[in-house]
């Protein structure tokens, strides 16, 4: 008689309830803890002007890449001012290696109008304020309100974020502002700027796009979708 196998105790069940949800996301939190002790933003930045400019270059490009253009653009571009009087031609080029430089561009320089019109020229801390500047959508105003200003207003949910909140089961949405939604419910909200940077470090690591190192994953013994 074959011999049963006996499922992983704490990997989710098909037919997991809220309570166990949410005590399976308290023991993955504990295990990336350990793992990625000191998970931070990877933009290099020193302000929080150029985390923005920086965060606003981070669309649909790598962070890699972004840290590769802003020390020259720091360096000459210091204030709001800087950005909002500068000629559009001259920046487009600057920043032309992260792509979509056009759009970046008007984005970059709008912010920086809005920024001294409605600021003084100084980056605001709050979500209503930041999404109301040109270019800076929730997921760009997360990064800065949690990064600089230590505020944990939202996750941050990128591509990498998405990808595993998706394979963890912590939500069946696709669209990122449900994501969050969900994953604002079940992430304790201290946790919430530190959860976002660490499985977006976990993404580049270990659960990468097509390719996940399952056999290697701190938290595969919790993760519904582990090929391991
Ligand atoms: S077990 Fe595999 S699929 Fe699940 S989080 Fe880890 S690497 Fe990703």
């Amino acid at each position: 008689m074959p011999t049963k196998t006996k499922a992983p105790p704490t990997r989710r069940s098909s037919h997991e309830t809220e309570a166990e949800r949410r005590a399976r996301v308290g023991k993955i939190i504990a295990r990336l803890e350990k793992a990625y002790p000191d998970a931070t933003c990877a933009l290099q930045h020193t302000s929080a002007l150029e985390l923005l400019v920086a965060t606003i270059l981070s669309a649909q490009s790598t962070d890699a890449r972004v840290n590769l253009v802003t020390p020259a653009l720091f360096a000459k571009y210091r204030a709001a001012q800087d950005y909002a009087g500068t000629d559009p031609k001259v920046l487009e080029q600057e920043i032309h290696s992260t792509g979509f430089f056009r759009n970046k561009t008007k984005s970059i320089i709008g912010m920086a109008q809005a920024l001294i019109e409605r600021h003084g020229g100084t980056v605001p801390d709050t979500m209503e304020q930041l999404v109301r500047l040109p270019g800076v959508g929730r997921k760009t105003a997360n990064v800065v309100l949690g990064t600089w200003f230590g505020k944990n207003e939202g996750i941050v949910v990128d591509t990498h974020v998405q990808r595993i909140a998706t394979l963890l089961a912590l939500t069946k949405e696709n669209d990122p502002v449900k994501i969050e939604r969900d994953l604002m419910t079940l992430v304790p909200r201290d946790k919430w700027t530190w959860f976002s940077h660490t499985l977006i470090r976990h993404g580049r690591r270990v659960c990468i796009a097509r390719r996940p190192k399952c056999e290697i994953c701190v938290i595969n013994r919790l993760c519904p979708s582990s090929r391991v």
